[in-house]
């Protein structure tokens, strides 16, 4: 596996690189939720180059950016077993190049400014920037993104859709603990007890689907499943069901739906989401 830290470097081992080639960004921390991109990366043809990056301008608390786990030798070798040919683990200069990214440039109405862009303003545009400027630096023809960050998955679409030539993004679908919590590297600072509860969340969501399937309102299912949350410990910021590909509000003959949630629990914001069909009526 090849390792460049800087954008020039990334340039000239690129050069060598086939023109085909899937991205797969990650901010480090790797797990088995991680992993699973770059098995499903390892299905397009070409080469698989990944990322290690940090986004600073994503985070709205910096004590959060501060404590994010970091631990780039072990995620080099599970890169390497994961048969990943290019790791580009740039600073923020090679990122940034000196300069903030104009984050006003990544509004996306409708994509940027709902459900976490309510709650962490700025965050999705951030989001936004980072994955538009490693997709200028490293030229993918693909890029494997994971349901688990659903609304970050239908921006980078629009993002994807919108680049000339337009790059592929494949979405992974979430990879859980054996009781239903989404993996993730925020899990990790869950105490025993808050792990035991923390999948709760999941259970949550699926039975609000559930229910919804079975005719129950969507606004009364959300605010049922909002209440269950505060009665199992957690602290909700949302929890709103969505139009799947668009996540606008659902129509009444919108068939292909998710739930997504995000909650804390003894002080770690965990987000999850729960894509369901309803049956043609
Ligand atoms: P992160 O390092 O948290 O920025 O995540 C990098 C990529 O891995 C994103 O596309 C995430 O959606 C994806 N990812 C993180 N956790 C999971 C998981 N449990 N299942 C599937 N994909 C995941």
């Amino acid at each position: 596996m090849i390792l460049c830290r800087t954008a020039v470097q990334l340039e000239t081992a690129l050069a060598r690189q086939p023109r085909e080639r899937t991205l797969v960004p990650t901010m480090g921390a790797l797990h088995d939720g991680h992993l699973s991109l770059f098995r499903i990366a390892r299905e397009s043809p070409g080469a698989v180059v990944a990322t290690v990056f940090v986004n600073r301008h994503q985070f709205d608390d910096p004590e959060d950016f501060a404590c994010y786990p970091r631990e780039e030798e072990e995620d080099f070798e599970r890169l390497r077993q994961a048969g990943v040919d290019l790791t580009y683990a740039p600073d923020e200069q090679a990122v940034w190049g000196g300069e903030p990214p104009r984050l006003e440039a990544f509004e996306r109405p409708g994509l940027t400014d709902v459900l976490e862009g309510r709650y962490r303003p700025g965050h999705p545009r951030a989001v936004a920037a980072v994955v538009s400027r490693l997709f200028d630096q490293t030229v993918p023809t693909a890029a494997v993104f994971g349901e688990k960050d659903y609304q970050q998955l239908v921006l980078v679409r629009r993002l994807a859709a919108e680049r000339q030539p337009p790059i592929r993004i494949v979405a992974a679908p979430v990879v859980r603990e054996p009781d239903g919590l989404a993996m993730s590297s925020r899990n990790r600072r869950l105490d025993p007890r808050a792990r035991e509860q923390a999948a709760g969340l999941h259970r949550t969501l699926e039975a609000a689907a559930e229910s919804i399937k079975d005719g129950l309102d969507v606004e009364q299912a959300q605010r049922q499943a909002f209440e269950t949350l505060i009665e199992l410990g957690f602290e909700p910021d949302y929890v709103e069901v969505r139009e799947a590909d668009s996540l606008c509000q659902p129509a009444p003959t919108d068939r292909d739906l998710v739930i997504l949630a995000a909650a804390r629990l003894s002080g770690v914001r965990l987000l999850d989401v729960v894509r369901f069909g309803l049956a043609l009526s």
